[in-house]
């Protein structure tokens, strides 16, 4: 019977494809009038793939399945189609079809919102959005609240009670650490007023592939607007980054950043390739890859003393700038308004504003017709600034207009607490700066490879967290992380 499975999986391993093949064509090499054409063609496959999954004919056969004994990651791959079905059970097919709609109109008055700069414009598909998930939600009748189904779209099995306690921890120690942080002189960033011929960044580009050991047998590099990952099968796992000739920094993390979520994908054992495994990774421990790479090892000295050097070797005007002056520069920390441009520091806060104000939101605790008030005040008391309008306010993120993304907020800032557990744990078992100042980065992946990337979603995130690191998601590595991190660039005593 999991013969049967196998090819349902393989009809649709086949949709996936052409789709994310077609997709990661479009944004980064695709002519502009072939839009419309492929849009057409691409939703076509959706469909088609949509019915298959939705069918009556797989159902009855995952329900069969679900009655057979299993071995364990058979058991997990029928929970996870399970779930799937589950959820979906009480929803029409017309109430599917509206919703998907409603989202599109969301997203054009988004787009009309921001253009007038004018948040009246989006506030009514808002809470329409905010409606329907409700009712949506309500319909699975499993005894949790809404908000906690939410998270758990994105984050399974981590308890609303974690939520709470971590973004607690974060009000608590973090938003009076980082005022105390920005009190401090400012430290300098030597990489300002210097432009960067995007040549020699697509140069560089390569030497940090190289180093990363993410190669052409599996992976490859193009550019779009957005930087992001595809994975389009276990040996094809493709990024983007972007150029700037004013910003190098953006570059350089976006692909460290990009490559780890590409690794998470490709070092997946096997036999669980093209299953519900490798489908249902959470956003959280996606992201905590990245993060990983991106700032707890490619923002560290170990990581710089070997890459520096190289980088310095592209670049003609670092030859004055000391390798301290370029982590200073790479890890300084100030204000802003906008989530995606924020450092590794103010990052999390931007995400704990979001959290409480969807928390609010299904609690039935805000007024819906409040909810710019509610974000500006919220940004004033946490970062102590004051929002001009609403593009750098409540319309500065895409999330909302899709109906099903509330609750995908949270996992940015949980991902990056995971990562600095993992990271804890995986310097007590290697060597790890010995490795990066010495060029063998295929030790760290492998570490990964064996604690958490083989598994794939064969575990939840608590799971994989006390297997590998003794104990179920602790935001108290994150703090002290951030704690001493920054009170070594801003020249502060830990506590
Ligand atoms: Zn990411």
């Amino acid at each position: 019977m999991f013969k049967k499975l196998k090819e349902f999986e393989f009809k649709i391993s086949a949709y996936q494809l052409a789709l994310s093949t077609m997709n990661y064509d479009a944004v980064t090499v695709a002519p502009k009038l072939s839009g419309e054409y492929r849009n057409e063609r691409m939703s076509f496959l959706s469909g088609e793939m949509f019915k298959i999954m939705q069918s009556k004919e797989f159902s009855d056969l995952i329900y069969e399945l679900d009655k057979q004994s299993l071995s364990l990651s058979e058991r997990r791959i029928i929970d996870l189609y399970k779930k799937n079905l589950d959820d979906l059970k009480n929803i029409t097919q017309e109430e599917f079809v509206e919703a998907r709609k409603l989202s599109l109109d969301a997203f054009t008055a988004w787009e009309k919102a921001r253009e007038k700069n004018d948040y009246s414009i989006f506030e009514p598909f808002l809470i329409k959005n905010i409606e329907t998930i409700t009712s949506f939600v309500k319909k699975r009748n499993n005894g949790l609240s809404v908000y906690q189904n939410l998270l758990n779209d994105f984050e399974e099995g981590m308890s609303l009670e974690q939520f709470d306690a971590f973004f607690q921890k974060i009000k608590d120690e973090l938003v009076p650490f980082i005022k105390e942080i920005h009190s401090r002189p400012q430290i300098n960033d030597a990489l300002d007023n210097k432009t960067f011929s995007i040549e020699s960044q697509k140069a560089f580009t390569n030497d940090l592939l190289d180093y990363l050991r993410y190669d052409n047998t599996f992976g490859h590099c193009s550019v779009s607007t957005h930087p992001f990952s595809s994975r389009l099968s276990q040996n094809d796992t493709r990024i983007t980054t972007r150029y700037d000739e004013k910003h190098l920094a953006g570059n350089i993390f976006s692909v460290i950043h990009e490559v780890g979520h590409a690794m998470y994908e490709h070092q997946i054992k096997d036999e669980y390739a093209d299953t519900m495994i490798h489908d249902s990774y959470t956003y959280g421990m996606h992201e905590s890859q990245s993060r990983l790479f991106e700032n707890c090892l490619g923002r560290s000295r170990a990581f710089w003393e070997y890459n520096y050097p190289r980088l310095q070797n592209r670049f003609e005007q670092l030859k004055d700038v000391s390798l301290d002056a370029f982590l200073q520069a790479v890890n300084r920390s100030e204000v802003s308004f906008i989530r995606t441009e924020a450092d590794e520091l103010t990052y999390p806060i931007h995400v704990l504003i979001r959290y409480e104000i969807e928390k609010e939101i299904f609690s039935g605790q805000a007024d819906l017709k409040d909810l710019r008030n509610i974000w500006n005040q919220k940004i004033k008391e946490y970062l102590g600034i004051d929002v001009k309008d609403d593009l750098t306010g409540i319309l500065q993120d895409v999330h909302w207009t899709e109906y099903s993304s509330f609750g995908y907020f949270p996992t940015y800032a949980i991902g990056s607490a995971y990562a600095a557990q993992i990271y804890n744990t995986m310097k007590k078992e290697i060597p790890v700066d010995e490795y990066l100042s010495s060029n063998q980065f295929e030790k760290v992946n492998a570490w990964l490879k064996e604690n958490i990337h083989q598994h794939g979603a064969l575990y939840t995130p608590n799971e994989i967290l006390k297997r590998v690191t003794g104990e179920t998601f602790n935001p108290d590595y994150y703090i002290q992380y951030l704690k001493e991190k920054y009170s070594y660039y801003y020249g502060k005593t830990t506590d």
